[in-house]
């Protein structure tokens, strides 16, 4: 489990999330930045700071923003 970084961040890409991380597993990717969920912690972080309300817990992750689960998994190279 880990937080997720949906589909909000591709028009702001504000950055404010990689600068709080306390273990720097957020990266930005091709559109977005993206959470690697083999190192986060959890901590929460990141969600609090996002301007655009972008992440979420893996667990309530809005129902159409799912595919943003994935996205972060293939990109890290899980599953
Ligand atoms: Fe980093 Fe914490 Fe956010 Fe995970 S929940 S990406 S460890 S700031």
């Amino acid at each position: 489990m880990a937080f997720v970084i949906t589909s909000e961040c591709i028009t702001e890409r504000a950055a404010d999330c990689v600068e709080v991380c306390p273990v720097d597993c957020i990266t930005l990717g091709k559109d977005q930045f993206l959470i690697d969920p083999n190192t986060c912690i959890d901590c929460g972080a990141c969600e609090v700071v996002c301007p655009v309300e972008a992440i979420y817990f893996e667990e309530e992750v809005p129902e159409g923003e799912r595919a943003s689960i994935l996205k972060a998994k293939t990109y890290f190279g899980i599953q």
